[in-house]
């Protein structure tokens, strides 16, 4: 059972809530603040057996706005009531909620400081403020390219601290990257941000979610597993904000098919309403990873484009791109990634179709 409090209860009503919630046998009160970019949302969550508590007990007291009975899975990540808009949280000065999107266009790969240095001058030159520069590279072959690792963090962090970048997303394959990272950001200052992505391969790696829910830091950006049903992905999401760290983005970025399909991925961005009904998390698409080439259809729109226009008709609220500046040079992934003169398409773009999803709600 969930007793959801309306925005700034007292504390003496919480308080109270969870001395009354106490007295019944067996169960135990847990408090939650979700202290979103929108709004501060608090919840009680009685744990144990609450069949035999009543909800009524709860609902007339003040400062209570719902009590819910959930039978959902997702206790922490899970909507339960799809009235109120998702708090949302706010991370070294930007905002990750439902109410604009938020591109992360960036290197799939850090190869060498002159493109990181370019792509984040292009970036700046269209105020751009956030990104993805993977650092740490699980690849399917032993022998590809496995990424800079920490040796690349200090310059990487110090260019973005430069360029007025404020948060990289960047996936971490081993718990130890997280040390890495921090130590790296107090070197160069705090100079950015890092949202800790979880990439699809390592979905359901217990032990790894665990350890990025413990720190709450960070926030997280957690890649759709790829051969997984979309609920067991949901369930991965729970154990990171089960260990305590709520500021999770889900992001969709396709699933593997039999079905010999034309793009890398079977595209699955109508699952982004379906995310956003079940849970409170902000919703990315990645059309990278999901299409995985450049090639473009007879409207002269590239298949990237029209993957990412599905996600952002559907809701998205960030949108997560290879880009690099010489493509052919990149040591990963350089045949799906955006060229310096498609960047400002890319935001008309966005611009566009969000402009258009919110004309839609409201008709
Ligand atoms: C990535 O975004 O760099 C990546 C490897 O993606 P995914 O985990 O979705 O394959
Ligand atoms: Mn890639």
């Amino acid at each position: 059972m969930i007793i959801m409090f309306e925005t700034g209860v007292s504390d003496t009503a919480v308080v109270s809530a969870s001395q009354i919630a106490s007295r019944f046998e067996g169960i135990t009160p847990r408090r939650y603040d979700y202290d979103g970019s929108l709004q501060t949302v608090t919840e009680l969550h009685l744990l144990g057996a609450t069949e035999a508590v009543p909800t009524e007990v709860f609902q007339s007291l003040p400062g209570v706005r719902k009590v819910v009975r959930i039978s959902a899975r997702y206790r922490l990540v899970g909507r339960h009531d799809p009235s109120v808009e998702s708090p949302g949280f706010k991370y070294n000065g930007v905002n990750f909620d439902d109410r604009g999107v938020k591109i992360f266009a960036g290197l799939c790969a850090v190869d060498t400081r002159d493109h990181v240095e370019q792509t984040f001058q292009e970036l700046a030159k269209h105020n751009l403020v956030t990104t993805r520069m993977g650092a740490y590279k699980p690849r399917t072959s032993p022998y590809d390219f496995q990424g800079l690792g920490a040796e690349c963090l200090p310059w990487v962090f110090e260019l973005a601290g430069k360029y007025g970048i404020k948060v990289i997303s960047m996936e971490v394959t081993d718990a130890h990257h997280i040390d890495e990272i921090n130590r790296a950001l107090e070197a160069s200052g705090q100079a950015t941000g890092v949202m800790l992505q979880v990439g699809t391969r390592n979905a359901q790696n217990f032990e790894l979610l665990k350890q990025i829910g413990r720190q709450k830091t960070l926030p997280v950006l957690f890649k759709r597993g790829m051969g997984i049903t979309l609920e067991e992905s949901l369930n991965a999401c729970e154990y990171i904000a089960s260990e305590g760290n709520p500021n999770i983005v889900f992001c969709l970025r396709g699933v593997k098919s039999h079905l010999g399909d034309p793009h890398r991925n079977l595209v699955d961005f109508a699952h982004v309403p379906v995310v956003r009904r079940q849970t409170k998390m902000p919703v990315c698409v990645d059309p990278s990873h999901s299409v995985g080439s450049s090639r473009v259809a007879p409207d002269g729109i590239s298949d990237i484009f029209h993957a990412m226009g599905q996600g952002l008709i559907a809701g998205a609220s960030m949108v997560l791109v290879d880009f690099h500046p010489c493509p052919d040079k990149a040591l990963c992934d350089g045949p799906q990634a955006l060229k310096i003169p498609d960047l400002p398409r890319l935001i008309a773009y966005v611009q566009r179709v969000r402009s258009a999803y919110e004309e839609l709600i409201a008709l």
